[in-house]
């Protein structure tokens, strides 16, 4: 059994119901959710002329392989209604993988961990409820560390639990 963390996230729609279905969908056709983060808000990211993101981060036992749970999870996202127009544009929904077992990947469809979590203060605050010691394989810090020392100041607020 491999355990994979994920950040889910979308700002169009009801957004806390998408979350709700993407997550029922990953436990179906992925694995078992074992942990789940709170809800959090934080305005969009790159482009900034868009509604407000909600994110969650979960923990994910699965059977499936890195490679295999990708495109489950964007088939997901696509079964989901999810287009891609543009590059940090709006979106019903969207999974990435944050970490899988202690893994290095860097594939030309996925690099794992994730290049911008350290970077980035609304993936590693639902993260780190849920993993605060984990290490990162390659930072060898762990989340808490990494959201210690992260410069990203757009506000991540807790929006329900
Ligand atoms: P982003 O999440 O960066 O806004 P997309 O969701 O449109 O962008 O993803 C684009 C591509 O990123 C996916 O088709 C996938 O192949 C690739 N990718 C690379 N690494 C990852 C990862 N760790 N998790 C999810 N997608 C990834
Ligand atoms: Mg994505």
């Amino acid at each position: 059994m491999n355990t994979s963390y994920l950040l889910i996230g979308g700002n169009l729609g009801n957004r806390q119901e998408n979350l709700a279905k993407a997550i029922a969908l990953i436990g179906n056709q992925c694995g078992t959710i074992v942990q789940l983060s709170p809800l959090y808000e934080t305005a969009a990211w790159g482009n900034t002329n868009q509604p407000a993101f909600l994110n969650q981060a979960i923990a994910l036992a699965t059977t499936l392989g890195p490679q295999q749970l990708l495109q489950q999870l964007l088939a997901i996202e696509t079964s989901m209604g999810r287009i891609r127009s543009q590059k940090f544009g709006p979106r019903t929904i969207d999974i990435d993988i944050l970490l899988y077992n202690h893994e290095l990947i860097a594939t030309p469809a996925l690099t794992v961990p994730h290049p911008h979590l350290p970077n980035r203060r609304f993936a590693l605050l639902p993260l780190v409820t849920i993993a605060p010691h984990y290490t990162h394989p390659q930072l060898h810090k762990t989340i808490t560390a990494l959201l210690q020392q992260c410069s990203d100041d757009l506000p991540v607020i807790l929006f329900a639990q």
